[in-house]
């Protein structure tokens, strides 16, 4: 039995925090263990909605009212909250977007159109999520760069020296994820990033899921862009950020065109547009959703991410051992270096069966191809069974899992 006494996290003050895990699913206590799909919200982001929307809700930036000025402010606080978070030099260096979805077609949209042509080339790894590809194929049919894929190892490890005999000086945007969300794998960034830049390439890093597990730190990483979503960070869907280098910004073109983002709108002179962040920030945004992904880093914080850190690692590594004593079971994605998600296959046992089933038990797992469908063809398999943890899961739920996979498998075979 792993021991988690000497860890400082105490999960059982963590779940308080969290109403839906009082919640039953057919009957048995909930086990939530597809937070890398989306985790679970704490109450006082649920509170930073019914606050805004009690107190505070006005359109932001343009009003001279109370309201808005509030609103504003509680949206600008955000900023410098995920500036912290991430280690950025300036809070105008961080874009709001709806989700790394959105962050990632952003770049590709402002910097690829603008920067990319026939003869250049963009380097995606073989283990990204759909989001992080499919942009860049878009773009390229349009644009006629290619696309040249870094592989990956039967770990689900990134090769590196193919990398560097892929980098050249064609090479001008290397597009990776920091952690995998259908392995757990955590990429080495901050070299990856280094070598792009002796070869003059920028790096756009998707951190989706690596913001809930490990300290960023965009600077540290020498990052040109980075990515990430609120709703994997215990904050709300509909919310996320973009990091970008101030002087990239600056030089990039707007990608979406609207209110907030012009300095000045004429049918006689040219358009003018406003500084960063806002150039990249038409319309209305998510506002009460921006406030409360401020929130749900302030809970981060509270708790402490190397804290959280450390018990996740520990449930992976409990749940992998426990996991490995069933028969038939092969666990996929096998790095040295993994956060928080154990994916896995059953001989005998279609994945997509055991999920159904084992949220008979109250477990609620993923199943498929993770939107990394790439990655899992080179792994050999079509779709995985993926358990990925967060701060309020328990040893305990662990082992209702593996029991409630036990069970299941028995039923299958
Ligand atoms: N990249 C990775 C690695 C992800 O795990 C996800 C979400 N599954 C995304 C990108 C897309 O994030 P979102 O759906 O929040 O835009």
């Amino acid at each position: 039995m792993t021991n988690f006494s000497d860890l400082l996290l105490d999960v059982a003050r963590v779940r308080k925090d969290f109403p839906i895990l009082e919640r039953e699913v057919h009957g048995k206590p909930l086990v939530y263990f597809d937070n890398a799909a989306t985790c679970q919200t704490p109450q006082s982001v649920i509170d930073a909605f019914d606050h805004y929307y009690r107190r505070m809700n006005a359109n932001i930036h343009r009003g001279l009212h109370s309201l808005a000025d509030e609103a504003t402010a509680a949206f600008e606080n955000a900023r410098e909250t995920v500036r912290a978070f991430i280690n950025a030099a300036e809070s105008r260096e961080v874009i709001f977007t709806r989700g790394t979805t959105e962050a990632l077609n952003l770049v590709a949209q402002s910097w690829g159109r603008a920067n990319l042509g026939a003869g250049d080339e963009v380097l995606v790894s073989q283990m990204e999520h759909h989001s992080n590809i499919v942009p860049w194929q878009l773009l390229a049919q349009e644009r006629g760069f290619t696309i040249k894929v870094i592989p990956v190892d039967e770990r689900g490890v990134l090769d590196l020296h193919a990398y560097h005999d892929l980098l050249n000086e064609r090479t001008r945007l290397v597009a990776v994820n920091h952690v995998s969300n259908a392995l757990g794998t955590i990429n080495p960034v901050k070299e990856m990033t280094a070598t792009a830049h002796e070869h003059g390439a920028l790096v756009l890093i998707d951190g989706a899921q690596a913001a809930p597990h490990i300290a960023i730190d965009v600077q540290g990483i020498g990052a040109d862009f980075y990515a990430l979503s609120a709703h994997k960070v215990y904050g709300p869907t509909g919310a996320g950020a973009l990091y970008g280098r101030a002087e990239l910004l600056e030089a990039m073109p707007p990608w979406q065109g609207g209110g907030e983002m012009i300095a000045t709108v004429s049918f006689d002179v040219p358009t003018t547009f406003a500084d960063i962040p806002h150039k990249f920030e038409a319309g209305t945004p998510a506002i009460a959703e921006v406030v409360a992904f401020g929130r749900a880093i302030e809970w981060v914080n509270s708790i402490g991410l190397e804290h959280i850190a450390a018990w996740e690692n520990r449930l992976l590594k409990h749940a992998s051992e426990a996991v490995s004593g069933i028969d038939g079971l092969r666990i996929i994605g096998t790095a040295p270096e993994k956060a928080a998600v154990l994916s896995f296959v059953v001989d005998g046992a279609h994945s997509q069966d055991i999920g159904l089933l084992i949220d008979q038990f109250g477990v609620a797992i993923r199943t498929g191809h993770h939107c990394a469908q790439p990655l899992l063809s080179r792994l050999g398999v079509d779709a995985t069974c993926r358990a990925s943890f967060a701060a309020y899961n328990t040893p305990e739920e662990v082992d209702v899992f593996v029991d409630g996979l036990q069970h299941v498998i028995n039923m299958l075979r």
